[in-house]
C-alpha cells in the first residue's frame, strides 16, 4: 500500500545533437537524472541556454509550461530548430536504469 507514489516525478534528461524530427532518447545520449519539476526545468533551461550560447535567454514562459508538464509526468521535448534536441523523459521508478552506478548523478550540494 505504501507505494512511493507521492514522491516527486523522476526524469531522465537526454541531449541529441539532431533536430527534433530525427532525435531519440537513448541510453547513449543520457545526460542527467532529475528529481521533481524544479530540477527538470532547471536542467532544460541551462541546457537550452548552453545550446543557444545565450546565458541570458529568457525562458519564463517555457519554464512554467515545463513545470506543469513535469508535475503531470508528461515527456518534454524542446531544443533549437537545427538541433540539439533536449528531451526530459519521465521514468517509472521500477524501471529506472540509474540504479546502475555508472549512470547515477549526484545532486549538487553546497
Ligand atoms: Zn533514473
Amino acid at each position: 500500500m505504501a507505494r512511493k507514489q507521492t514522491e516527486e516525478p523522476h526524469y531522465h534528461g537526454h541531449v541529441d545533437a539532431a533536430r527534433l524530427a530525427d532525435s531519440e532518447a537513448q541510453r547513449s545520449n543520457f545526460q542527467a537524472a532529475l528529481n521533481g519539476p524544479d530540477e527538470v526545468v532547471e536542467w532544460l533551461s541551462s541546457e537550452l541556454r548552453k545550446a543557444a550560447s545565450n546565458p541570458d535567454m529568457s525562458l519564463v514562459d517555457e519554464g512554467q509550461l515545463w513545470h506543469q508538464f513535469a508535475t503531470e509526468r508528461e515527456p518534454i521535448t524542446t531544443g533549437l530548430q537545427t538541433g540539439p534536441t533536449l528531451m526530459a523523459v519521465p521514468i517509472p521508478e521500477d524501471r529506472c536504469p540509474c540504479e546502475r552506478p555508472e549512470l547515477r548523478t549526484v545532486r549538487g550540494r553546497s
